[in-house]
């Protein structure tokens, strides 16, 4: 073999996961306890169909719209006030627990979380911040949440949820993102002047792009939308133009290695082995995500560990991946978690017993 296998990360590195969808990132049972909580009517009473349903199977076939797909009953579970708060409360404290993560970005869309609306959208943002900060007071976490528009929606919807983010940033929404399927009616000019508000209010960007598409709509987006990240974009390792264009404006890509091989839209991890070698020579920056940790059954360091396994990162590059990671987080002063938060407080100072 001409490459070396590396040792993995210490279990005592934190990490930071910038690419991480709500829908894709709640354990089966726990699903499976929120539906049942509120009496959601499921196609099945057996629990481990329900699990096959929800998640990533070599059972299910391949692709890209299956994929998408298995977020249909996921969002749907997740369509309330109380549902988004646990869902978000048990993403964050899990990926700390699991994976040593202290800086989680979580993403979802607000709209596909308030049953076409028939619930109202800022009770919706606000269960979710609630679970973050129920998150945040038990472990010693940076997290922040990212709203998701849609490539499918009209523009005055994907409008409204980016005013939502602005006026909710001050308690821990951190940045907007494009996700969905490809669609004909989606131009990135047509964001132009709306992504400009979001950066001006202080909002990360990240947009979905270079994924199941095609390298083309790279460049545009870079272009029209100036993103901070791209989420995915392993198609530009195909374009030496666009590569040049990622490294001239610092985009760093979020990586998600077994997403893209689920969805096929990488063949394998040969392929991934040229991706990789690609962005080494031509100077692209990138962090490694997960995309869905539950859905797809793998977690960051499980990513992480794979990739070095296989040779197709040396050590120092993982290494590197996470310190790209933090620095191209979105949530402020990421370095500075305060781990002494948590210590109970004296005996003598709560001997009096309040109501
Ligand atoms: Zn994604």
């Amino acid at each position: 073999m001409l490459w070396a296998m590396t040792r993995p990360l210490p279990r005592r590195m934190p990490l930071a996961e910038l690419h991480c969808h709500l829908g894709g990132a709640v354990t089966p049972a726990i699903m499976w306890g929120i539906a049942h909580e509120q009496g959601i009517k499921l196609p099945t009473k057996d629990y481990w169909q329900f699990r096959e349903m929800i998640t990533a199977s070599a059972r299910r076939g391949h692709s890209f719209d299956k994929y998408l797909h298995l977020f249909h009953w996921t969002e749907l579970i997740q369509s309330s006030p109380l549902a988004v708060e646990r869902s978000v409360y048990e993403v964050i404290g899990g990926a700390y627990r699991k994976n040593n993560v202290t800086t989680m970005e979580l993403r979802f869309n607000p709209m596909k979380r308030n049953r076409g609306g028939e619930q109202d959208l800022d009770h919706i943002i606000a269960a979710s911040l609630r679970g973050m900060d129920r998150a945040m007071l038990e472990y010693p976490i940076k997290p922040g949440l990212i709203f998701c528009l849609d490539r499918d929606f009209p523009f005055g919807l994907n409008e409204i949820i980016v005013e939502k983010a602005i006026a909710w940033r001050d308690r821990g929404i951190v940045g907007i993102d494009i996700a969905g399927p490809e669609s004909a009616n989606f131009r990135p000019s047509d964001y132009r002047n709306l992504f400009a508000r979001a950066r001006k209010f202080g909002l990360g960007i990240t947009v979905h792009c270079g994924e199941a598409g095609p390298v083309e709509e790279i460049a545009p987006v870079l272009e029209e939308l100036e993103p901070d990240r791209i989420g995915h974009g392993v198609k530009a390792a195909y374009d030496a133009r666009t590569m040049a264009m990622l490294r001239e404006r610092g985009v760093v890509l979020e990586i998600c290695p077994t997403s893209n091989l689920q969805t096929e839209v990488v063949s394998g991890w040969e392929e991934f082995r040229w991706i990789f070698e690609q962005f080494r020579q031509n100077g692209v920056r990138y962090a490694i995500s997960t995309d869905g940790p539950e859905m797809l059954r793998t977690y960051i360091r499980d990513e992480l560990a794979t990739l070095g396994r296989l040779g197709i990162l040396s050590y120092e590059e993982q290494v590197q991946a996470v310190e790209t990671s933090l620095q191209a987080s979105f949530v402020r002063q990421v370095s500075d978690v305060l781990a002494a938060v948590l210590e109970p407080a004296r005996r003598v100072e709560v001997e009096r017993e309040e109501a």
